[in-house]
This record gives C-alpha cells, structure tokens and sequence, in this order.
C-alpha cells in the first residue's frame, strides 16, 4: 500500500497529539492551521490534565516527564466564594504531588510542549480549509483560503468548534447554551496585594448564584484569569445598545448586572487590566454522531464541543487524538482504523457532553450557590 496521506486540520491540543503518536511510528501527518503562526494568538487560560485522558495522552505522546517540569500541582486548589465574599469551601491538594488529581498548565505551554515535539514543519501554518471536496474512495481535496488545495487519503477534523471538516459528516452546529463568559484578566496579580488575588488562590475560585457567577483561575507568571459569567441572551449587549470596544461601558454594564455582590468580588470586575472579551459558550447538541464515512473523521471540540464545565474538553481532543493515532498504527487499512477509533469516541463524548450540561445549568440556576456547595462537598 503507498504510504497514506494524512492531513490534520486544526493545530489544537487535539490534532497535535495526533501528529505526535503518529510521528513516534513513522507515519507522517500534516496539520493545517488557520492561524499565521503559533505566536499570532494568545491560548487562553489553564487546563487541569486528568489521569485517564490527558495525562493517559501524554505519557503515550512521551512527553510526561517534560510536562511535569511545567505543571503546577498547587493549581487543583478549588475554592467556593459566596456573593458575600466569604469563602464557602476550599479544596487544597497536598504539596508537591504532581502525579496525583489533575495538575494544571497554562494552554499556551500544553501547545508548545506538542509543537516543539514535532519534526520540523510539520504544521502548515496560514492554512484555512475553507472547502473539502470528496473525490470518491475515501479521498478528499482540500481547499486552503490562501488558494492552494492538497489531496489526503484521511482528513482529520481536529479544527474545534466551528469545524469545516464536520460538515463533510453531519449537520450539527453548535447551540448558544444561554450562558456567556466576558473574559478578563489581571497581570502581576501577586505584586499588588489585591483581595482579589487573595480569593483566587493557587488555583480556581468560583463565585456563583443566581444566574450569575465569577470564575477566576491562576495561571503561570502570575496572571489572573477572570471568567464574568451570566445567563443570558447571546445578544444581551446588542440589546442594551452596549458597545463591547467601549471597556468603561463594558465594565458600568457589567457592575449593574452584579449588583448587591461583595465589593470583593466586584474587584473581578473593576481592578482587572487586560480589557473585556464576549465569549458566549456553545455546545454541539448531544449525542452528536455520524454515519461512517471513508477518508474522514472528527476529533475533539469538532466531534462534541461542550461546556468548559464539563472540565474535560482538551482533555478529550488528547485522548481522541491518541486514540486515533494508534488505530491508524495497529490497523490494516485506514478504514478499519477509524471504525476502530469511532467506537471508542462516541459513547465516552456522550457521557462527558451530558454532565458539561448538567454542570453548566446548576452552575447557572436560581440556587446554583446551594446547588454547586453540594457538589463541591460531595466530591471532594
Ligand atoms: C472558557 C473555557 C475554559 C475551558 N477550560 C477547560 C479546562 O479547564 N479543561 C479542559 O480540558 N478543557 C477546557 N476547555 C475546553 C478546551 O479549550 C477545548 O475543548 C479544547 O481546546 C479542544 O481542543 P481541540 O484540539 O479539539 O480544538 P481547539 O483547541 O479549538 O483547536 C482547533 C484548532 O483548529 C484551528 N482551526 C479552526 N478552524 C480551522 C480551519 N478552517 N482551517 C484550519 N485550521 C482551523 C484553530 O486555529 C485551532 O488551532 C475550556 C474552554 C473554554 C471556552
């Protein structure tokens, strides 16, 4: 058989473990990524690593020993804060167990360790699939927007949520799930003596009730990262008129939805310096499946992109990515490859899909400050 051509497209946390295993077997994949270098974007924030998906992936990646030199152990610190800017309940991991529960790292250094692990120009950056075209026999030609096309005997959709490649499968578009994170943030957090910053923690501080909620997550170099969460329509500013490049206007807005909050927790609002960002969450409708197709599959956010309250969801794109790294190693033919992964994928997807939307509706509930202390008792 000629040696397959495997074009990955999506340079996430998912596509690039996939590249990687493949690499580690001599089996040579290009990842396609929209972005014009891997310097061009800020990754966002930080990801606790499970033992079953992530860390499972990295160790098959071999890159556990160098992720543990970047983790952070101290970030599994939870912490619950009432409206009233008391604490509620805190979980502290023991120190310096890195190997237990779920260190974090920073998404920016989780993309680095996997591109830095790569041959050489192995991701072709500047490539936005904009079309892909089925030439018959599980062969696909895809179209890039700078106007240049490849031929790929297996296309991997690893390109997140609003994935081109899916529509190559199914219909499915992802849903407004009624919930919309303004993101903000705080740099030099630990130099300034902020309460802030004392609430945070090492690790995640959630403050949640009544449809609304603040999440703040420490991150390397001591960045704080701010998710203003509310229940609320995706265009909730458009009808207020609000300007979302006005910050001031951003920040009055946001005040007036939190009043009667502590002035504690308002500082989430008004001490942060990295401006304001409307991120309104989706969600691919639950399950999301599809009939086998010859040549092509999904992983990751393409396949079943779900709340961040699911806590799961780079954790998944790993284990999808490794997954299908080895059927493709261990199988005969590609086909039987992704029959063999598409097993595996669909019923853990639908399982963690389902709790990422029970997890985000009791987060974002009238009583979600009586619902989530329940939670957090129960399972810590
Ligand atoms: C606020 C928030 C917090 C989260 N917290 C966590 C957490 O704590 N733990 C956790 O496990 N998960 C978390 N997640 C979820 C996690 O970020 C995603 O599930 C994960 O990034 C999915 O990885 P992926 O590789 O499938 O896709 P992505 O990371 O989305 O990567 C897709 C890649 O495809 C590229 N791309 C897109 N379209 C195209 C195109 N047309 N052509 C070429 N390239 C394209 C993009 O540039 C990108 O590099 C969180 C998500 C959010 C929104």
């Amino acid at each position: 058989m000629p040696t397959p051509r495997i074009a990955i497209i999506g340079a996430g946390p998912g596509g690039l473990t996939c590249a990687r295993i493949l690499q580690q077997h001599g089996i040579t994949a290009a990842v396609h990524d929209l972005d014009a270098s891997r310097t061009v974007r800020s990754q966002g924030g930080t990801l606790d690593m499970h033992p079953d998906s992530g860390q499972h992936a990295l160790r098959e990646a071999g890159l556990w020993e160098a992720f543990l030199t970047q983790a952070r152990p101290e970030g599994k610190q939870m912490r619950l804060v009432g409206r009233d800017g008391r604490i509620l309940f805190d979980a502290i991991p023991p120190e310096a167990d890195t190997t237990e529960g779920n260190p974090e790292i920073d998404r920016g250094q989780l993309r680095d360790l996997l591109l830095d692990s790569l041959k050489p120009d192995t991701v072709r950056w500047g490539h936005k699939l904009i079309r892909a075209e089925a030439l018959g026999n599980g062969t696909h030609r895809l179209h890039f927007t700078d106007g240049t096309s490849t031929d790929a005997d297996l296309v991997v959709g690893a390109d997140g949520a609003w994935s081109k490649v899916r529509r190559l499968l199914s219909d499915a578009t992802p849903r407004y799930t009624g919930v919309t994170f303004v993101e903000t943030g705080l740099n030099d957090a630990d130099t300034r003596h902020l309460r802030l910053a004392e609430l945070t923690g090492n690790g995640t501080m959630m403050a949640l009730d009544n449809n609304l909620g603040f999440v703040a997550q420490r991150n390397s170099g001591g960045h704080i990262r701010v998710y203003v969460g509310m229940r609320t329509e995706e265009d909730w500013h458009q009808r207020t008129g609000l300007d979302l490049t006005d910050t001031a206007a951003v920040r009055e807005a946001l005040l007036k939805k939190f009043t009667g909050w502590s002035p504690d927790l308002l500082d989430f609002i008004t001490r942060t310096d990295t401006g304001y960002t409307n991120r309104p969450l989706f969600a691919l409708p639950v399950p999301h499946t599809w009939a086998h197709t010859p040549g092509v599959t999904l992983l990751g956010d393409a396949a079943h992109l779900m709340s961040p309250f699911s806590g799961m969801g780079a954790n998944l794109a790993m284990l999808d990515g490794a997954d299908l790294a080895h059927a493709l190693v261990k199988s005969p033919t590609i086909d039987d490859a992704i029959h063999a992964y598409e097993v595996l994928l669909q019923p853990r997807s639908v399982a963690a899909a389902e709790g990422a939307a029970e997890g985000i509706n009791s987060a974002f509930a009238h009583d979600s400050a009586t619902q989530t202390l329940a939670h957090m008792t129960q399972h810590h």
